[in-house]
Protein backbone atom coordinates (compact mmCIF):
# COMPACT_ATOMS: atom_id res chain seq x y z
CA UNK A 1 0.00 0.00 0.00
CA UNK A 2 1.15 3.41 -0.24
CA UNK A 3 0.50 5.23 3.55
CA UNK A 4 1.03 9.30 3.51
CA UNK A 5 1.58 10.63 7.24
CA UNK A 6 0.63 14.30 7.68
CA UNK A 7 2.53 15.61 10.18
CA UNK A 8 4.95 18.60 10.95
CA UNK A 9 7.80 17.07 12.75
CA UNK A 10 9.17 14.00 10.84
CA UNK A 11 11.39 13.18 13.37
CA UNK A 12 9.12 13.04 16.26
CA UNK A 13 9.35 9.62 17.70
CA UNK A 14 5.63 8.51 17.01
CA UNK A 15 5.81 9.48 13.54
CA UNK A 16 9.27 8.02 13.10
CA UNK A 17 8.32 4.78 14.43
CA UNK A 18 4.59 4.88 12.27
CA UNK A 19 7.21 4.93 9.20
CA UNK A 20 9.29 1.97 10.49
CA UNK A 21 6.12 -0.12 11.00
CA UNK A 22 5.05 0.22 7.66
CA UNK A 23 8.28 -0.12 5.98
CA UNK A 24 8.82 -3.47 8.14
CA UNK A 25 4.83 -4.36 6.91
CA UNK A 26 6.12 -3.60 3.03
CA UNK A 27 4.03 -0.77 2.36
CA UNK A 28 5.53 2.69 0.79
CA UNK A 29 5.74 5.42 2.85
CA UNK A 30 5.70 9.10 2.70
CA UNK A 31 5.94 11.91 5.61
CA UNK A 32 4.60 15.85 4.25
CA UNK A 33 4.45 18.82 6.54
CA UNK A 34 0.61 19.06 6.96
CA UNK A 35 1.11 22.71 6.75
CA UNK A 36 3.07 22.93 3.79
CA UNK A 37 0.26 21.29 1.77
CA UNK A 38 -1.89 23.44 -0.21
CA UNK A 39 -4.78 22.60 -1.79
CA UNK A 40 -6.92 23.20 -5.03
CA UNK A 41 -10.37 23.83 -4.87
CA UNK A 42 -11.84 23.24 -8.04
CA UNK A 43 -15.41 21.10 -8.99
CA UNK A 44 -14.41 17.94 -9.76
CA UNK A 45 -10.98 17.47 -9.37
CA UNK A 46 -9.75 18.89 -6.14
CA UNK A 47 -6.23 18.58 -5.78
CA UNK A 48 -3.85 18.49 -2.35
CA UNK A 49 -0.42 19.91 -3.40
CA UNK A 50 3.36 19.63 -2.11
CA UNK A 51 6.25 21.76 -3.21
CA UNK A 52 4.79 21.68 -6.62
CA UNK A 53 3.61 18.32 -7.26
CA UNK A 54 0.13 16.62 -6.60
CA UNK A 55 0.01 14.39 -3.85
CA UNK A 56 -1.53 11.65 -5.94
CA UNK A 57 -2.51 7.64 -5.50
CA UNK A 58 -2.21 7.11 -1.60
CA UNK A 59 -4.56 4.25 -0.63
CA UNK A 60 -4.35 5.67 2.97
CA UNK A 61 -3.90 8.80 4.85
CA UNK A 62 -2.67 8.64 8.77
CA UNK A 63 -3.60 12.72 9.95
CA UNK A 64 -1.25 13.60 12.74
CA UNK A 65 -2.13 16.73 13.34
CA UNK A 66 -1.02 18.80 16.27
CA UNK A 67 -3.54 20.82 18.83
CA UNK A 68 -2.39 23.78 17.11
CA UNK A 69 -3.10 23.51 13.75
CA UNK A 70 -6.38 21.77 14.22
CA UNK A 71 -7.82 24.24 11.34
CA UNK A 72 -5.65 23.91 8.53
CA UNK A 73 -4.97 20.61 9.09
CA UNK A 74 -8.92 19.32 9.21
CA UNK A 75 -8.86 21.19 5.95
CA UNK A 76 -6.40 19.03 4.15
CA UNK A 77 -7.43 15.78 6.06
CA UNK A 78 -10.99 16.60 4.31
CA UNK A 79 -9.45 17.33 0.88
CA UNK A 80 -7.98 13.75 1.22
CA UNK A 81 -11.28 12.89 1.65
CA UNK A 82 -13.26 14.70 -0.75
CA UNK A 83 -10.63 12.06 -3.32
CA UNK A 84 -12.22 9.00 -1.49
CA UNK A 85 -8.64 8.48 -0.25
CA UNK A 86 -8.91 6.89 3.43
CA UNK A 87 -8.61 8.33 6.37
CA UNK A 88 -7.31 6.79 9.75
CA UNK A 89 -9.16 9.03 11.56
CA UNK A 90 -12.00 11.25 9.86
CA UNK A 91 -11.40 15.14 9.67
CA UNK A 92 -15.37 15.36 11.65
CA UNK A 93 -14.04 12.73 14.13
CA UNK A 94 -10.85 15.21 14.51
CA UNK A 95 -12.81 18.04 15.25
CA UNK A 96 -14.96 16.65 17.32
CA UNK A 97 -12.05 15.20 19.84
CA UNK A 98 -10.49 18.85 19.36
CA UNK A 99 -13.51 20.83 20.36
CA UNK A 100 -13.33 19.68 24.13
CA UNK A 101 -16.69 21.27 24.47
CA UNK A 102 -18.57 19.46 22.23
CA UNK A 103 -16.65 16.21 22.77
CA UNK A 104 -18.05 16.08 26.41
CA UNK A 105 -21.27 17.10 25.31
CA UNK A 106 -21.35 14.02 22.72
CA UNK A 107 -20.21 11.92 26.14
CA UNK A 108 -22.60 12.98 28.44
CA UNK A 109 -25.52 12.05 25.81
CA UNK A 110 -24.47 8.86 25.48
CA UNK A 111 -24.16 8.28 29.60
CA UNK A 112 -20.82 7.65 29.17
CA UNK A 113 -18.99 9.08 32.41
CA UNK A 114 -17.35 12.61 33.16
CA UNK A 115 -16.35 14.62 36.39
CA UNK A 116 -19.38 17.15 36.60
CA UNK A 117 -18.19 19.83 34.51
CA UNK A 118 -19.48 23.61 34.56
CA UNK A 119 -18.42 25.48 31.18
CA UNK A 120 -18.51 29.48 31.17
CA UNK A 121 -16.76 32.28 29.48
CA UNK A 122 -17.69 35.09 31.37
CA UNK A 123 -20.05 34.27 33.96
CA UNK A 124 -21.99 36.75 35.71
CA UNK A 125 -22.40 33.90 38.36
CA UNK A 126 -19.57 33.19 39.31
CA UNK A 127 -20.88 30.88 42.42
CA UNK A 128 -22.91 29.20 40.75
CA UNK A 129 -20.02 27.92 38.24
CA UNK A 130 -18.26 27.37 41.96
CA UNK A 131 -21.38 25.25 42.83
CA UNK A 132 -21.85 23.49 39.73
CA UNK A 133 -18.67 21.71 40.47
CA UNK A 134 -18.97 21.16 43.28
CA UNK A 135 -17.36 23.44 45.85
CA UNK A 136 -14.01 23.74 46.62
CA UNK A 137 -11.47 22.30 46.15
CA UNK A 138 -11.89 22.13 41.72
CA UNK A 139 -10.58 21.99 38.81
CA UNK A 140 -10.40 24.97 36.37
CA UNK A 141 -9.31 24.91 33.22
CA UNK A 142 -8.53 26.60 30.05
CA UNK A 143 -10.37 25.51 27.03
CA UNK A 144 -7.23 25.75 24.77
CA UNK A 145 -4.64 24.24 27.56
CA UNK A 146 -2.28 21.05 26.56
CA UNK A 147 -0.06 19.39 28.52
CA UNK A 148 -1.75 20.44 31.76
CA UNK A 149 -1.03 23.69 31.26
CA UNK A 150 -4.04 26.45 31.77
CA UNK A 151 -5.37 23.57 34.50
CA UNK A 152 -5.54 24.31 38.02
CA UNK A 153 -6.37 23.35 41.19
CA UNK A 154 -8.50 25.60 43.38
CA UNK A 155 -8.32 24.75 46.78
CA UNK A 156 -10.88 27.53 48.64
CA UNK A 157 -13.50 29.22 47.46
CA UNK A 158 -11.69 32.55 47.36
CA UNK A 159 -8.75 30.98 44.81
CA UNK A 160 -11.72 29.84 42.78
CA UNK A 161 -13.19 33.06 42.48
CA UNK A 162 -10.58 34.92 41.73
CA UNK A 163 -9.45 32.36 39.29
CA UNK A 164 -12.58 32.62 37.60
CA UNK A 165 -12.78 36.17 37.42
CA UNK A 166 -9.15 36.21 35.98
CA UNK A 167 -10.39 34.26 33.23
CA UNK A 168 -13.54 36.62 32.54
CA UNK A 169 -11.40 39.50 32.28
CA UNK A 170 -8.98 37.39 29.53
CA UNK A 171 -11.67 37.06 27.58
CA UNK A 172 -10.69 32.98 27.20
CA UNK A 173 -12.88 29.92 27.59
CA UNK A 174 -12.76 27.55 30.61
CA UNK A 175 -14.50 25.00 32.31
CA UNK A 176 -15.11 24.49 36.24
CA UNK A 177 -14.73 21.05 36.98
CA UNK A 178 -15.24 18.46 40.08
CA UNK A 179 -11.55 17.63 41.50
CA UNK A 180 -11.11 14.12 41.77
CA UNK A 181 -9.25 14.22 44.85
CA UNK A 182 -9.38 10.20 44.90
CA UNK A 183 -7.44 9.35 41.78
CA UNK A 184 -4.48 10.55 43.79
CA UNK A 185 -2.66 12.36 40.88
CA UNK A 186 -2.64 9.86 38.57
CA UNK A 187 -4.76 9.16 35.38
CA UNK A 188 -5.13 6.32 33.36
CA UNK A 189 -4.56 6.59 29.20
CA UNK A 190 -6.19 3.66 27.32
CA UNK A 191 -4.86 3.64 23.39
CA UNK A 192 -7.88 2.58 22.00
CA UNK A 193 -7.07 1.08 17.97
CA UNK A 194 -10.38 -0.34 16.05
CA UNK A 195 -12.85 -0.63 18.99
CA UNK A 196 -10.67 -2.06 21.08
CA UNK A 197 -8.54 -1.33 23.60
CA UNK A 198 -4.64 -2.53 22.58
CA UNK A 199 -2.47 -1.31 25.33
CA UNK A 200 -3.08 1.47 28.68
CA UNK A 201 -1.35 2.97 31.45
CA UNK A 202 -0.78 4.76 33.86
CA UNK A 203 0.78 8.19 34.41
CA UNK A 204 1.62 9.17 38.00
CA UNK A 205 2.39 12.54 38.90
CA UNK A 206 5.26 13.57 40.51
CA UNK A 207 5.12 14.24 44.39
CA UNK A 208 2.63 16.99 45.34
CA UNK A 209 1.69 17.40 41.88
CA UNK A 210 -1.93 16.41 40.60
CA UNK A 211 -1.72 16.96 37.33
CA UNK A 212 -0.01 13.35 35.86
CA UNK A 213 1.04 14.56 32.62
CA UNK A 214 4.56 13.33 31.20
CA UNK A 215 5.48 16.64 30.26
CA UNK A 216 5.24 17.91 33.80
CA UNK A 217 7.42 14.89 35.46
CA UNK A 218 4.95 11.86 35.75
CA UNK A 219 6.11 8.60 35.42
CA UNK A 220 4.15 6.41 33.25
CA UNK A 221 3.55 2.55 33.87
CA UNK A 222 1.69 -0.15 32.54
CA UNK A 223 -1.42 -1.02 34.20
CA UNK A 224 -4.67 -3.32 33.97
CA UNK A 225 -7.70 -1.81 33.68
CA UNK A 226 -10.92 -3.01 34.58
CA UNK A 227 -13.70 -4.20 32.41
CA UNK A 228 -15.85 -0.73 32.86
CA UNK A 229 -13.03 0.88 32.26
CA UNK A 230 -12.30 -0.86 28.84
CA UNK A 231 -15.91 -0.57 27.66
CA UNK A 232 -15.92 3.58 28.93
CA UNK A 233 -12.64 4.07 26.25
CA UNK A 234 -14.19 1.99 23.53
CA UNK A 235 -17.01 3.95 23.50
CA UNK A 236 -16.15 7.20 24.37
CA UNK A 237 -13.78 6.44 20.98
CA UNK A 238 -16.55 5.13 19.18
CA UNK A 239 -18.80 8.05 20.29
CA UNK A 240 -16.54 10.72 18.60
CA UNK A 241 -16.10 8.50 15.76
CA UNK A 242 -12.12 7.95 16.55
CA UNK A 243 -10.87 4.68 14.77
CA UNK A 244 -7.47 5.34 16.89
CA UNK A 245 -7.17 7.18 19.90
CA UNK A 246 -5.71 7.60 23.10
CA UNK A 247 -9.01 7.94 26.16
CA UNK A 248 -7.34 9.78 29.30
CA UNK A 249 -9.81 8.56 32.51
CA UNK A 250 -9.74 9.00 36.06
CA UNK A 251 -10.55 6.84 38.53
CA UNK A 252 -13.07 7.95 40.44
CA UNK A 253 -15.58 6.83 43.45
CA UNK A 254 -18.13 7.09 40.53
CA UNK A 255 -16.49 4.63 38.40
CA UNK A 256 -13.89 6.06 35.48
CA UNK A 257 -14.40 9.27 34.23
CA UNK A 258 -13.44 10.24 30.77
CA UNK A 259 -11.03 13.61 30.70
CA UNK A 260 -10.50 13.83 27.03
CA UNK A 261 -10.16 11.68 23.85
CA UNK A 262 -6.95 12.41 21.75
CA UNK A 263 -6.69 11.80 18.20
CA UNK A 264 -3.25 12.23 17.43
CA UNK A 265 -1.94 10.19 20.77
CA UNK A 266 1.53 9.54 20.94
CA UNK A 267 3.13 6.01 21.10
CA UNK A 268 6.13 7.07 22.84
CA UNK A 269 4.98 7.32 26.49
CA UNK A 270 2.52 4.31 25.70
CA UNK A 271 5.59 1.81 23.74
CA UNK A 272 7.93 2.57 26.39
CA UNK A 273 5.22 1.98 29.21
CA UNK A 274 3.80 -1.56 28.20
CA UNK A 275 6.44 -2.60 25.36
CA UNK A 276 4.03 -3.10 22.76
CA UNK A 277 4.02 -1.78 18.60
CA UNK A 278 1.38 -0.07 19.25
CA UNK A 279 2.99 1.58 15.62
CA UNK A 280 2.66 -1.55 13.76
CA UNK A 281 -1.09 -2.18 15.03
CA UNK A 282 -1.77 0.63 13.52
CA UNK A 283 -0.32 -0.05 10.35
CA UNK A 284 -2.80 -3.32 10.47
CA UNK A 285 -5.35 -2.17 11.32
CA UNK A 286 -5.14 0.48 7.92
CA UNK A 287 -4.28 -3.20 6.02
CA UNK A 288 -7.59 -4.30 7.40
CA UNK A 289 -9.60 -1.04 6.48
CA UNK A 290 -8.34 1.13 3.65
CA UNK A 291 -10.43 1.14 0.45
CA UNK A 292 -10.93 3.66 -1.86
CA UNK A 293 -14.13 5.68 -1.04
CA UNK A 294 -14.44 4.02 2.39
CA UNK A 295 -14.57 7.55 4.28
CA UNK A 296 -18.03 8.25 5.59
CA UNK A 297 -17.80 12.14 5.65
CA UNK A 298 -16.24 12.76 1.84
CA UNK A 299 -15.18 15.64 3.16
CA UNK A 300 -18.64 17.28 3.90
CA UNK A 301 -20.43 17.12 7.58
P1 LIG B 1 -4.34 18.68 29.37
O1 LIG B 1 -5.26 18.32 28.22
O2 LIG B 1 -3.78 20.04 29.29
O3 LIG B 1 -3.34 17.60 29.67
P2 LIG B 1 -6.10 17.62 31.37
O4 LIG B 1 -7.51 18.02 31.42
O5 LIG B 1 -5.78 16.28 30.79
O6 LIG B 1 -5.28 18.77 30.63
O7 LIG B 1 -5.50 17.71 32.84
C1 LIG B 1 -4.13 17.49 33.13
C2 LIG B 1 -3.98 16.52 34.30
O8 LIG B 1 -4.57 17.07 35.49
C3 LIG B 1 -4.71 15.21 34.09
O9 LIG B 1 -3.89 14.27 33.40
C4 LIG B 1 -5.04 14.75 35.51
O10 LIG B 1 -3.96 14.06 36.09
C5 LIG B 1 -5.24 16.07 36.24
N1 LIG B 1 -6.68 16.41 36.29
C6 LIG B 1 -7.38 17.04 35.31
N2 LIG B 1 -8.67 17.18 35.66
C7 LIG B 1 -8.81 16.68 36.90
C8 LIG B 1 -9.91 16.54 37.82
N3 LIG B 1 -11.13 17.01 37.49
N4 LIG B 1 -9.65 15.95 38.99
C9 LIG B 1 -8.43 15.49 39.31
N5 LIG B 1 -7.36 15.59 38.51
C10 LIG B 1 -7.54 16.17 37.30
Amino acid sequence: MRILILARKPRLYSHRRLVEAAKKRGHEVRVVNTLRCYMNISSHRPEVRYQGERLDGFDAIIPRIGASVTFYGMAVVRHFEMQGVYSVNESVAIGRSRDKLRSLQLLARKGIGLPVTGFAHSPGDTDDVIRIAGGAPLVIKLLEGTHGRGVILADTYNAAKSVIESFSALDVYFMTQEFIKEAGGADIRAFVIGGKVVASMKRQGKKGEFRSNLHRGGSASPIRITPEERSTAVRAAKTLGLNVAGVDMLRSNHGPVVMEVNSSPGLEGIERATGKDIASMIIEFIEKNARPNRTRTKGTG
